[in-house]
């Protein structure tokens, strides 16, 4: 870590710097970018008889991509839904795990891999309500339930979901999490391809979700080594941006093009892989749902009742009464 843009600062300056150093830590308050762009790009590649209803509702899919996240303060069972330490089970554990849940709790227990994340056996049950509230023909829930599942299928692709040094702690690297996963396709988006083709249909929902942990997994060394080498050449990597009236400390952008250069196109390759995912999964839902037809649901508005719920879930989110590890950055 480097003090050196301190150096040559006015005291008052100074002082405001690190007091606002100190109040935003590492945590990167760039939003929930990432995730509602993979929510709304994923519609786009289903075919007609989805796109329907899922244009009608693209909004609400864009927004809610996030509520995980949210959800993660107030409940305690949501935080180890959104990664799997699989650096904990000993090598090659992406391989060797069992991948169905009930194998996996035989052999581990319930709350040993619960401790160490659970995400791709819950990207297989999120699948399944999908799937169900497709049979219901239940309007609401295939939207609650789609945007929950956009939300870990992009948490699957990111590889620091798949390690317990999920901020660079254990390599003197803390702030890399929100810098992979945030800042950089925040800044660099624009320039990505995100045309992904059509949904295609996935034999083995379990399997798939397996084969992108693994895939994120064998990019964690690149995530960190590039970064650590990096930085090691590049004197100062922070600088300070505004946001709204806040004055915050950011990897600088000079920094974040060398840094998103030198992982030679991972991060668009994982999200453009999320987008299509995210199709390939709510397309197979509805495929083995039976193709229930959605355009009797193309009417379908969400009623008072549910709005009232909506809202009051985000007042219950925001209020943080669970403590959860911190991945994306929070809207506060
Ligand atoms: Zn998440």
């Amino acid at each position: 870590m480097t003090l050196n843009i301190f150096i040559g600062m006015p005291k008052k300056v100074f002082l405001i710097s690190i007091g606002l150093f100190c109040l935003t830590g590492m945590s990167f308050n760039w939003g929930f970018f990432a995730h509602k762009k993979i929510s709304r790009l994923a519609v786009f590649t289903l075919p007609p008889s989805l796109a329907g209803f899922y244009k009608k509702n693209i909004d609400y899919l864009t927004e809610a991509s996030v509520n995980p996240d949210r959800r993660r303060y107030a409940i305690p069972e949501e935080a180890p839904r959104h990664y799997i330490d699989l650096d904990d089970y000993g090598d090659s554990a992406a391989y060797t795990l069992p991948r169905y849940w009930n194998q996996a709790v035989e052999r581990y227990g319930k709350d040993t891999l619960e401790a160490r994340g659970i995400l791709p056996w819950h990207i297989h049950r999120v699948y399944i309500q999908l799937k169900e509230a497709f049979l219901l023909q239940d309007p609401e829930k295939i939207l609650r339930l789609s945007s929950d599942l956009s939300h870990y299928i992009a948490d699957a692709h990111v590889p620091l979901h798949t390690t317990r040094n999920y901020d660079g702690q254990l390599t003197n690297q803390v702030g890399i999490h929100g810098f992979w996963e945030s800042r950089l396709p925040e800044l660099f988006f624009e320039q990505y391809d995100f045309y992904v083709g059509t949904a295609s249909y996935v034999p083995n929902i379990q399997l798939a979700a397996w084969a992108m942990v693994q895939q994120s997994n064998q990019a964690v060394d690149s995530v960190l080594n590039v970064e650590l080498q990096l930085s090691r050449s590049t004197p100062s990597k922070f600088s300070f941006e505004s946001k709204g009236k806040q004055t915050i400390r950011v990897y600088s952008q000079e920094y974040s093009k060398k840094y998103h250069h030198a992982l030679n196109g991972m991060v668009e390759r994982f999200f453009r892989n999320s987008v299509k995912r995210t199709g390939d999964f709510w397309y197979t839902a509805w495929v083995d749902a039976g193709q229930p037809d959605l355009n009797r649901l193309i009417g379908y508005k969400p009623t008072a009742e549910e709005l009232e719920k909506r809202k009051q879930e985000l007042q219950q989110w925001k209020e943080h009464t669970v403590k959860a590890r911190e991945h994306e950055g929070s809207e506060n």
